[in-house]
């Protein structure tokens, strides 16, 4: 054979293997030169941009809800390691009415030395290579969608809840730039959840190179893009662009979105309180507040899975309390968005079947169901498998001694699908996230709050008649609210 003919094959190897081995020294060192970044040790870089709140969407199949940022700017010192982000906010209420004017700040500082707060560092492209020099990793040559790739992969030295590292995978193009940086963090709906970090628009500012197009994927949608207008290679003042400003501000991921309720809030939860509404029917208090209602063999309960695990068990070890000796058949969700629903995998491992409105189905199904290797929950720990029942309408839960109905509330711009609970015989329905009253001796809102509207359009529609109402999120101070209070804040 001459040397032609087996350079063709080693090519034709090439070609019809996805992965090739290959020196991830070499790899790493090439990018970095490419980049620009062998001398890099901290860097400011700025533009404009947005957050998107994970799991806040107004329908569990559509993008997170977009934050604009103005007068973005992240720097980052690779050395401490440390971060800090700030930006301007612009955002609309969720109960309707102009954008507002807010300020965002993340703060990671070196003993935040989480995953999920030290990706914001390790997964930029210059991070990436850093990280994937200080740990070892490995390289293959892979064509993805006809483009060639360099696929490079290092394992953290944070470790997960169930002591796994966790692994980043970075995409590196034919020009030796970092295209996108990938890894896996926990999450109580998704799981092992994704994030995806993409950089494109590459441009050169005194031979660094830096993308002026980035985006962060959390659950197959964004959660962050940006802009970049510009960078700044070592700055001078990294220790003072890098440390939070005096006055106590909290190291952290300021999040646009509300927390979601890691394991972390697990310490805050207080025992829970429980209140009787009416025979058989208990208040569960506490920062969200859940209903249990006794059947004759079973349990059903309003919003049993909201904030994470710690509360969810505490609303099942309530309710079990206060009604002895009955199996919890069913879960109510009044909604999607992960405040609420982050501690559902406690419901299905108590065998209880979660019921939705039909439009959040298909996304909570998959989610429920992907692995969850890097925390495991009491779901994953149970071994079963989540169980999703649905409302479109209307549906009636009854037995001889109950009678509990569920209605879809329509046209509310916070959620597409939205339950709430209504007890004909008793007359206490429950709800969320659709209106906060004003206190008592504030005027009439001007204009009206779209939520109470459609809450009260919804009433008259169903032809329901509640005496009392009690909010998911108590209302300040805490009551059950009548019809008469809705009736007063919009003015009739
Ligand atoms: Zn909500």
């Amino acid at each position: 054979m001459t040397g032609k003919c087996l350079g063709a094959i080693a090519l034709l190897a090439v070609l019809a293997s996805p992965a090739v081995a290959q020196d991830a020294k070499t790899v790493i060192g090439n990018a970095a030169k490419a980049m620009g970044s062998e001398n890099l040790t901290s860097i400011t870089f700025y533009g404009s941009g947005a957050n998107f709140g994970l799991g806040q969407s107004n329908n569990a199949n559509g993008a997170w809800p977009r934050t604009n940022l103005n007068d973005y700017v992240r720097s980052i010192d690779f050395t401490q390691p440390a971060s800090r982000a700030t930006a301007v906010t612009w955002a609309a209420p969720v109960t309707g009415g102009p954008a507002v004017q807010g300020a965002f700040q993340q703060n990671i500082l070196p003993a935040n030395n989480t995953w999920a707060q030290q990706l914001e560092i390790w997964t930029t492209p210059w991070g990436f290579l850093k990280g994937a020099a200080a740990n070892t990793a490995t390289a293959k040559a892979q064509t993805i969608a006809g483009r060639k790739y360099t696929v490079v992969t290092w394992m953290t030295p944070q470790k997960s809840p169930s002591g796994q590292s966790y692994k980043v995978v970075g995409y590196i193009n034919d020009q030796n730039l970092v295209d996108k940086v990938e890894t896996w963090i926990e999450n109580p709906i998704f799981g092992d959840m994704l994030v995806e970090a993409l950089y494109s628009e590459y441009r050169d500012a005194n031979g660094l190179k830096y993308p002026a197009m980035m985006v962060q994927k959390r659950g197959g949608q964004p959660t962050f893009e940006g802009q970049i207008l510009g960078v700044n290679a070592n700055p001078t003042n990294i220790a003072q662009l890098v440390t939070p400003p005096a006055g106590g501000q909290r190291g952290g991921g300021a999040a646009a979105a509300p927390a979601a309720g890691g394991r972390g809030g697990a310490q805050q939860v207080a025992a829970p309180t429980s209140e009787k509404l009416a025979d058989g029917v208990y208040r569960i208090n506490g920062a969200y507040n859940a209903i249990a209602i006794e059947f004759k063999d079973h349990i059903v309960l309003f919003e049993g899975g909201p904030q994470n695990e710690a509360r969810a068990m505490a609303i099942i070890a309530e309710a079990k309390k206060v009604i002895p000796n009955k199996p919890i058949r069913y879960s109510i969700l009044t909604h999607h968005h992960f405040d609420h629903s982050s501690g559902l995998p406690a419901i299905v491992a108590e065998g209880a079947t979660i019921i939705t409105q039909d439009v959040n189905k298909a996304f909570l199904e998959k989610a429920l169901n992907a692995p969850r290797t890097l925390a495991p929950d009491a779901m994953s720990k149970s071994g079963k498998k989540p169980k999703i029942e649905t409302v479109a309408e209307k549906r009636v839960l009854q037995d001889e001694t109950r009678l509990v109905e569920l209605y879809h509330i329509t046209g509310l711009p916070h959620a597409d699908g939205m339950l709430i609970a209504y007890l004909p015989k008793e007359k206490i329905l429950a709800y969320a996230d659709m209106f906060n009253l004003p206190p008592a001796n504030d005027p009439v809102p001007n204009p009206p709050v779209v939520g109470t509207g459609v809450f009260e359009q919804n009433m008259e529609r169903l032809k329901l008649e509640p005496e009392r109402l009690l909010s998911v999120h108590s209302l300040n101070p805490d009551r059950l609210a009548t019809r008469a209070d809705i009736l007063k804040s919009l003015g009739r």
